[in-house]
Parts: structure tokens; C-alpha cells; sequence
């Protein structure tokens, strides 16, 4: 199956009342079995590709499918539902809630998407014994390694069992070590079937 085609996509934004093409006419097709990498330098348009793909941003020209579905007729909320169903999320700087504990943080995305809290919490549970994180649950985020953040992070965007997981930029912020173990994760994750771009 395919999780995400990308047809003729353009991106322009405006800055200072001039154009910036930022996509020039992508096509892409990606299987649910791949895992993607997405290179290139700073300014190139990787960033914009994700955002639309996880529908947080709309094409200027071109259509995107998202595990089957165009993206071009959805509203708002049907965009966020498509996300919480199809799309997990980690971001460069983790974008971790602060305030709330370790598990808390896995646990709240399946709660937002319908899941009892005793399930979300049980799936969460796991997750973070499955990221080597079980002995942090209880912990506030701001007492990881950046690492372990990211770990966190990965951990959360798995929560809702997504069918696609996009990943920006997921070791910039770490150091070498950090970078080579979210890699190994990801390694990990799509050896089981996780498809990742
Ligand atoms: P990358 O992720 O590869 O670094 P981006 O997708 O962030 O690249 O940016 C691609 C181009 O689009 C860059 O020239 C950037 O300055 C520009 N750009 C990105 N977002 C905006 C925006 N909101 N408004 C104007 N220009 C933008």
C-alpha cells in the first residue's frame, strides 16, 4: 500500500512581497514498508514537504494523499483527524509538555483521540519500555539527556499506532551519540514494519 503520494506539489510562499518557491513540482510515492530519508541542504523545502504531508500546511498547486485519502478537500478538522489516525509527529526540538510527566506525554495523544485513559496509558506503558524510557515514567521531561528527550518524543509520536511517521531534522539537536541512537531506533521501528520519512 502506498502511505503518501506526492503529485506536481508546489510550495511558493511570499516574503517581502516576493515569491519564495520553496517545492517546484514534487512527485513522490512512498510504501508503507520504506523508510525514507529526505536529504539536502539547509532551505531546500524538506521542512515544507513534511509539514504538508501532516497536513499542517496546504500545496499552492499539486495534491497529496495521506493513506489513501487526498488531503486537497479536507477542512481543519478533517485534517486533524487525518493526522491523529495516519501521522506521527517528532520534531528537531522535541516540543515535549513540560509540565506533565514522562507517561503523561505518551499517554495524552491516544486520551485527545478517543482512547480510554486506562488503554492510552497501558500503550504508553509499553512504548516507553520498548525506548528503554520504563524508569523515567514518573519524571518530568526536563530531567533527560537530550537523547532520552527525543526517545520521548519518538515515543509520543507512536502513541496512536500511526501509519506514517515523519521525523524533521530528529538527531540536529543531539549529540553524536543521541543522533546515532534515534537512528538505531528508527533502524528498530521499521525492521517492524514502521514506515518513516
Ligand atoms: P529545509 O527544511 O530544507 O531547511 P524549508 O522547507 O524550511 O527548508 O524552507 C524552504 C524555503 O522556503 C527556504 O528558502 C525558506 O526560507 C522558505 N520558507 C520556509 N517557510 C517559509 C515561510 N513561512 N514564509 C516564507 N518563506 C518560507
Amino acid at each position: 500500500m502506498h502511505v503518501m503520494e506526492a503529485r506536481g506539489v508546489r510550495k511558493t510562499y511570499e516574503a517581502d512581497g516576493a515569491p519564495v518557491r520553496a517545492l517546484r513540482g514534487i512527485d513522490v510515492t512512498m510504501d508503507d514498508t520504506e523508510f525514507v530519508a529526505v536529504m539536502g541542504p539547509s532551505g531546500c523545502g524538506k521542512s515544507t514537504l513534511l509539514n504538508l504531508v501532516a497536513g499542517l500546511d496546504t500545496p499552492t498547486e499539486g495534491e497529496i494523499i495521506v493513506a489513501g485519502e487526498s488531503l486537497a478537500e479536507k477542512d481543519e478538522n478533517a485534517l486533524a483527524r487525518m493526522r491523529r489516525a495516519h501521522i506521527g509527529i517528532v520534531f528537531q526540538f522535541f516540543n515535549l509538555l513540560e509540565g506533565m510527566s514522562v507517561l503523561e506525554n505518551v499517554t495524552l495523544p491516544a486520551v485527545i483521540a478517543g482512547a480510554r485513559r486506562r488503554q492510552a496509558e497501558s500503550r504508553a506503558r509499553d512504548l516507553l519500555d520498548m525506548l528503554g524510557l520504563a524508569d523515567k515514567q514518573a519524571a518530568a521531561p526536563g530531567v533527560l539527556s537530550g537523547g532520552q528527550r527525543q526517545r520521548l518524543a519518538i515515543a509520543r509520536a507512536l502513541a496512536n499506532k500511526p501509519t506514517l511517521l515523519l521525523a524533521d531534522e530528529p538527531t540536529g539537536a543531539l549529540d553524536s551519540d543521541g543522533g546515532l541512537e534515534v537512528l538505531e531506533l528508527f533502524r528498530r521501528l521499521h525492521a517492524g514494519g514502521q514506515a518513516i520519512l
